[in-house]
Parts: structure tokens; sequence; C-alpha cells
């Protein structure tokens, strides 16, 4: 993996919408943390990402 790519996760739900980071992530984990924090992304225990959107529509639907 390149130490100089921008990294960015999609979200798996809605395929659309995905987020990077302002800084040189080296690693997808970094990513996630990232967006995380800062804009409400989810990462799913099954290894989906989710977007804000996607993150509160499925907080909604429990199984
Ligand atoms: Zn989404």
């Amino acid at each position: 993996m390149s130490a100089a790519a921008y990294l960015v996760i999609r979200c798996d739900a809605c395929t659309d919408s995905e987020i990077g980071t302002p800084f040189e992530a080296l690693t997808h984990r970094q990513v996630r943390a990232h967006a995380k924090e800062r804009s409400g992304w989810r990462w799913t225990r099954d290894g989906r990402d989710l977007c804000p959107a996607c993150a509160a529509r499925t907080n909604r639907e429990k199984p």
C-alpha cells in the first residue's frame, strides 16, 4: 500500500457516499476512526461502512 495514498471509505448501503481524511491515512482503520469521530459514520460488526444517513436508518431497524 502506498504511504502517499489518501484513502477513502465508501458507504456500503447507498454506495454513493464516501469520506476521506484531511491527513495522510496509512490504513483504512485510521480513516474509519476519523469518520466515526468527526462525521457520524458507522463501522458495523460485520464489516460494512455506513454513512451517517444510512447509519441512522440502520439504527431504527432493529433485527
Ligand atoms: Zn449511505
